[in-house]
């Protein structure tokens, strides 16, 4: 393939890619944008396979990387569950930064890349800052990873002086680019690249681990944000433009997305740039002395009686969140959802922006479950017609529905907007149990007058309330 047919190629990948984004921004165009995504990246691996930049020989050498990489993904893709979905995409984000890290260091040891001057300073400068973005993502989202399997704790490890060792890796890492930028040969530059790289992986790790449960929203979108730096940083190192336009179109609406989870969490988009997650929630003791005590009685409510109390309502809203996700309740909660509007029920859905374990995680669902989408609304839109709703269902979400948010300022997740349920005449949480959310805090709402405790599986008591409804 020809220099000039190869340009077109991208080209067309990259337009594929913007329309890509721009379907994903609405779930009624999202299955387009997703087709056009695959269409614009199954284009960007031919261009480049069959491109000018590689040999015969190095054709074969793709097609095994791409049998072993590919069949790993469709492996990957078969047994993962909908649940480990968010685990997954941080293992994802952690590729792109090693990526990164290893082209870095392949293109420093490459000696048929022969530049001088100016040429060869910003070529160095590519490959450091690649591997310094390249590293902080790897180690950053390998801990995300962990921490969102449970294998890591969702406490905040707190550094003594962590701001003063953050800032003294920044000045050694600036040193060192110095150092490297300035050594005469590949050996001499070799070792503060290296150093560089292990201060960038401690930095990732102390960055993510430094995190509370409640902040790891944030994370999640913003290491996301870092995973398309890191490809444009590896497109800069290979000059292949694709590869730069795309790592910065994830780059930037990883970027946008962070500024909206921070808009949802309330935390300040700065600080979460600078690196201060974490800080916003400086009463994580508190929470736990309070997940400590219970705040008074709860009154279980049966399937049976849900249905009754549904089947009286003029408005219903209903608030799904991660404990749905876990026990794979929307295709039941549809059936409920028809049934209701069947018998004139005015029924909505009330979507957190974090709810579940991943943006849109709730939307995803829904969307499998064929649930309309003119009847799924942003916290925004709906919070407001609470006082007029007859019941909220509360479906496995616990974080997003807590007024400790609102009422005690010493909680850690204060000041982050929640769905007012408890405005509601009446509200139903579906839970298997008292235990608290991923934050890790006791919820007051389970003690309110008007609210009862529908305990067991989502599912099976959905399909309880189902069949009471139906009956
Ligand atoms: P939460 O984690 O706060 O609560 C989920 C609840 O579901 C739990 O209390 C659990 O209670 C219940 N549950 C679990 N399994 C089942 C089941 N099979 N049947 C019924 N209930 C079940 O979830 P929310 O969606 O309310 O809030 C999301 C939280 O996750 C927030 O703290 C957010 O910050 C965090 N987060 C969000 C991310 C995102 O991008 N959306 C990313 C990372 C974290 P029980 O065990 O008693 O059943």
């Amino acid at each position: 393939m020809s220099q000039s047919l190869a340009t077109v190629a991208y080209l067309g990948a990259a337009i594929l890619f913007i329309l890509s984004l721009g379907g994903l921004s609405n779930p009624e165009t999202s299955r387009r944008g997703n087709l056009f995504g695959m269409v614009g990246m199954a284009l960007a691996v031919l261009a480049t396979i069959f491109g000018p930049r590689v040999s015969a020989g190095g054709v074969a050498w793709i097609v095994v990387a791409l049998v072993i990489g590919g069949g790993i993904g469709l492996y990957a893709a078969k047994v993962v569950k909908m649940t480990q979905m968010p685990e997954l995409v941080a293992l994802m984000h952690s590729l792109v930064g090693l990526a990164a890290c290893l082209v870095g260091f392949a293109s420093y040891v490459d000696t048929s890349i022969q530049l001088q001057g100016a040429e060869k300073v910003i070529h160095e400068v590519e490959i450091y800052v690649g591997i310094l973005i390249g590293a902080v993502t790897f180690a950053g989202s390998l801990i995300a990873f962990g921490k969102l399997n449970g294998k890591i704790g969702g406490k905040p490890l707190l550094l003594p002086a962590r701001h003063w060792l953050n800032l003294a890796a920044l000045l050694l890492v600036v040193w060192l680019g110095r150092v490297f930028i300035h050594a005469d040969t590949v050996g001499a530059g070799m070792l503060p690249l290296l150093v560089m790289t292990v201060i960038a992986l401690a930095f990732g790790v102390h960055m993510v681990m430094a995190i509370g449960g409640a902040d790891m929203p944030v994370v999640v979108s913003m290491l996301n944000s870092y995973s398309g730096w890191a490809a444009a940083a590896t497109g800069f190192m290979l000059s292949n433009d694709l590869l730069i336009v795309t790592g910065a179109l994830v780059g930037s609406s990883g970027a946008i997305l962070s500024y909206i989870m921070c808009q949802a969490m309330n935390r300040n988009f700065i600080s979460v740039i600078a690196g201060g997650f974490g800080s916003g929630a400086p009463a994580k003791k508190g929470g736990d002395a309070a997940a400590a005590e219970p705040q008074g009685e709860v009154t279980p409510i049966s399937a049976t009686e849900t249905a009754e109390l549904l089947r009286e309502a003029k408005s219903v809203v209903i608030v799904p969140g991660y404990g749905m996700a876990v026990a794979q309740a929307q295709h039941t909660v549809n059936e409920i959802t028809r049934t209701l509007r069947d018998k004139g029920v005015n029924v909505r859905f009330a979507i957190h922006p974090v709810a579940g374990r991943m943006p849109g995680h709730m939307n995803v669902l829904l969307a499998e479950a064929r649930v309309p989408y003119d009847i799924v609304m942003e916290m925004d839109e709906v919070n407001e017609d609470f006082p007029e709703t007859d019941v909220a269902m509360v479906i496995g979400a616990n974080d997003i529905v807590n007024p400790a948010a609102q009422d005690d300022p010493a909680s850690p997740i204060a000041g982050m907007p929640v769905l007012e349920v408890w405005k509601a005449r009446q509200s139903i949480v579906m839970k298997r149990s008292m235990a608290s959310g991923y934050a890790g805090v006791d919820n007051p709402l389970f003690y309110k007058e008007n609210n009862r405790m529908l305990f067991g599986d989502a599912k099976k008591m959905l399909d309880e309330v189902l069949t009471a409804l139906k009956a």
